[in-house]
């Protein structure tokens, strides 16, 4: 798959428009094949994943934003369904705590960037300080306008220091939202879910589009790319999300940390340790 498709170039400007969010043009095959597909790439993540904790070098970050309903915790769970849970942490930044909005925005974000070794995931991110902050105006223009230049270099400081940044906007179109609130609505083990609130938020759906579509312009860096994912299938979503992981694991070209010298002299020791029948 040619991910790169849905990479938003660091320089220029995209339209959201331009993004289908029905489309699955990159695999060639049906659902069926899709999700068999993800199960392969699962088992690979898994293994790297193993190999990220051991070799304790490497620091990735996956950021996931989306409007209500767009697919962020389904995509944590396919993605990253068989992971070690030592290693692997996810954030959820949800409306602040008064401590928390008496701090600078970046605050809460930096005490849960990954660690050496690990993966984070952020379910919602300081990306919300330029989005839901935005469009509900919590802050004044000349407040979050500033808030896309401190992103950049924060997040610049941390490749800088190590870490490896991923975000992923996960893109669905309004009539797909219906259906999934619906979905909530209806679905008693999705009830939970459901908030009255989500169709207020729905009523600022021009609003947000065109935040997000200023946040991927501004934000999508050589260093930390946005993706735009085509999410109205999850299959899809998920494949390509699960590919872009993998691929990125990959490239870290990890071995497992060089063992202790003379090895060989412990296996004979431990030999003899066991009880013979
Ligand atoms: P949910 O992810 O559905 O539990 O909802 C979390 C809510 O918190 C969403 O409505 C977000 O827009 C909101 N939220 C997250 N971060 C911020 C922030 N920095 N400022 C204002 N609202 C936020
Ligand atoms: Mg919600």
């Amino acid at each position: 798959m040619k991910v790169e498709k849905y990479r938003v170039p660091s320089k220029g400007k995209i339209s959201l428009k331009d993004f289908d969010p029905n489309e699955t043009a990159l695999f060639d095959g049906s659902k069926k094949d899709g999700v068999e597909a993800l199960v392969e790439i699962n088992a690979d993540i898994e293994k790297l994943q193993e190999q990220l904790y051991a070799e304790g070098k490497h620091k990735l970050l996956v950021v996931l934003q989306a409007t209500d309903t767009g697919g962020k915790d389904g995509t944590i769970r396919a993605v990253f369904e068989h992971v070690n849970p030592q290693g692997v942490k996810v954030a959820s930044f949800k409306v602040p705590s008064s401590v928390e909005l008496a701090h600078d925005y970046l605050w809460r974000i930096h005490q849960q960037v990954p660690a050496k070794g690990e993966i984070v995931i952020f379910n919602r991110s300081h990306y919300e300080d330029v989005l839901a902050v935005r469009v509900h105006g919590l802050a004044p223009e000349k407040v979050w306008s500033k808030r896309y230049e401190h992103i950049k270099d924060f997040e610049r400081m941390l490749t800088d220091e190590g870490t490896t940044i991923l975000k992923f906007f996960l893109h669905i179109d309004e009539n797909e939202q219906a259906e999934r609130l619906l979905a909530r609505v209806e679905d008693r083990t999705k009830q939970w879910k459901f908030s009255p609130g989500d169709l207020e938020e729905r009523k600022l759906w021009k609003e947000y589009q065109a935040a997000f579509e200023d946040m991927v312009n501004k934000t999508s860096m050589d260093w930390a790319p946005w993706y735009v994912v085509p999410s109205n299938k999850k299959w899809y979503r998920n494949l390509v999300i699960a590919q872009i992981v993998r691929d990125t694991l990959k490239g870290f070209e990890m071995t497992y940390p060089t063992p202790v010298e003379n090895l060989e002299q412990y296996r004979t020791l431990l030999k003899g340790m066991i009880a013979s029948e």
